[in-house]
């Protein structure tokens, strides 16, 4: 737990770095700790080190740190799958959701977010491999979600979400990063208003980051491997 502190500043080097390297600025890439599994005292020691967002992947577990942790200023975030059953919860005490893969999801979303909060910050995630163990749509049916859900008025489509299929190299890497970006590119050129490429993590964030990453989310590199 004591590394914490240099596990982040770390990760900010290598963000740092890896934004250098293709002149960009750093501070358009937002660092999401990756928290599941993870005890609530550990989220308090990254948040006074100036960590502000957090990313679970199971509603009842981070219900509960939000408990414990409900005097810190925290921004969640939901980047686990979202079955329908949950999406009250989700709507109620999230900021962000990052896993929308229907319309229905994210209908629901929006009805069932509370009339005092801003719209639910969302991404629509993508399975860019075609792989049956992962959520997501596929790269060809990501227009058409959008242009269904964007205007929904308790739910904000902020951008794309992937997670690629491990790769062993940076440039095989970025191929399946590149790929998300020109999507967000056609969004925006359809009059889709976003700004979120949710994509890298610990072992592939440089090459996120050289395909226009703006939200790395970073979990084993800041709080040690998950049992
Ligand atoms: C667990 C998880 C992460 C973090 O993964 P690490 O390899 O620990 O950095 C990122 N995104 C999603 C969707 C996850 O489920």
């Amino acid at each position: 737990m004591q590394n914490i502190g240099k596990n982040l500043n770390r990760i900010h080097a290598q963000i740092a770095q890896a934004a250098e390297a293709c002149q960009r600025d750093p501070k358009t890439i937002l660092l999401l700790a990756v928290s599941k599994q993870k005890p609530a005292s550990d989220i308090r020691v990254a948040y006074e080190l100036g960590q502000k967002h957090f990313g679970e992947n199971y509603l009842q577990e981070a219900l509960q740190k939000m408990q414990e942790l409900s005097d810190l200023d925290i921004c969640w975030h939901f980047i686990g799958a979202i079955q329908s059953n949950k999406t009250r919860s989700i709507a109620e005490a999230f900021d962000w959701a990052h896993c929308i893969d229907r319309v229905k999801i994210a209908r629901r979303l929006s009805e069932q977010r509370p009339a005092g909060k801003p719209p639910l910050n969302v991404c629509i995630q993508v399975n860019i491999d075609h792989e049956e163990s992962k959520a997501g749509i596929e790269l060809d049916a990501v227009v058409e979600l959008a242009a269904s859900i964007h205007e929904l008025p308790g739910i904000r489509l902020r951008g794309l979400m992937t997670i690629p299929a491990p790769r062993p190299t940076f440039d095989q890497q970025r191929l399946a990063f590149a790929q998300l970006a020109e999507t967000l590119a056609t969004l925006k050129q359809q009059g889709i208003d976003c700004d979120t490429l949710s994509m890298g993590m610990t072992q592939d964030m440089d090459a996120a980051i050289a395909e226009g990453s703006t939200l790395v989310r970073i979990g084993t590199a800041i709080f040690g491997e998950r049992t």
